[in-house]
């Protein structure tokens, strides 16, 4: 059968206040102000996922994981996006990439983008090389360049059979 490239787009945004940790792509974040959520909020888990659901037209992580679920108060969101991942890959598609880009005043994504991208690499089962993250500011414009939350926008690429269309 012949195989395509697909590709998802995710957005997400998290709040930020105090006495919150500040969990962004699996990394706890030293910062005086924390991502309110019901999950961990991280916010970049939670772009991706939704990129890698997008790909597979699976709907998105609210469907999988409802933020009115107890089972999910405080939920480490990488253990979600692994769940995502071995949902789009048991329907026979391949993680080509990813890439996202986090738009934030504060804080400072520069020192641990590496590590980010490490565990993100992990947690979809694919190299380092497949997983990009830039970060932004939004030029002190609107709530992200207030430092009142954190905005992630994620693509992701999947390699998979071609659905035959219909007409
Ligand atoms: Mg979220």
């Amino acid at each position: 059968m012949e195989k395509v490239f697909r590709t998802g787009i995710g957005f997400d945004v998290h709040r930020l206040v105090e006495n919150r940790r500040c969990i962004i792509g699996g990394v706890d974040i030293p910062s005086d102000k924390g991502l309110l959520g019901h999950s961990d909020a991280d916010v970049l888990a939670h772009a991706l996922s939704d990129a890698l659901l997008g790909a597979a037209g699976l709907g998105d992580i609210g469907t999988y994981f409802p933020d009115h679920d107890p089972a999910f108060k405080g939920a480490d969101s990488i253990v979600l996006l692994k769940k995502v991942c071995n949902e789009v890959v048991s329907r026979g598609y391949r993680i080509i990439n990813a890439d996202c880009v986090i738009i934030c005043e504060t804080p400072k994504i520069n020192p641990h983008r590496e590590a980010m991208k490490q565990i993100l690499a992990g947690a979809l089962g694919v190299d380092i090389t497949q997983i990009g993250i830039k970060a932004s500011t939004s030029e002190k414009l609107g709530f992200t360049g207030r430092g009142e939350g954190v905005a992630v926008q994620a693509v992701a690429t999947l390699y998979g059979a071609l659905i035959p269309q219909k007409i």
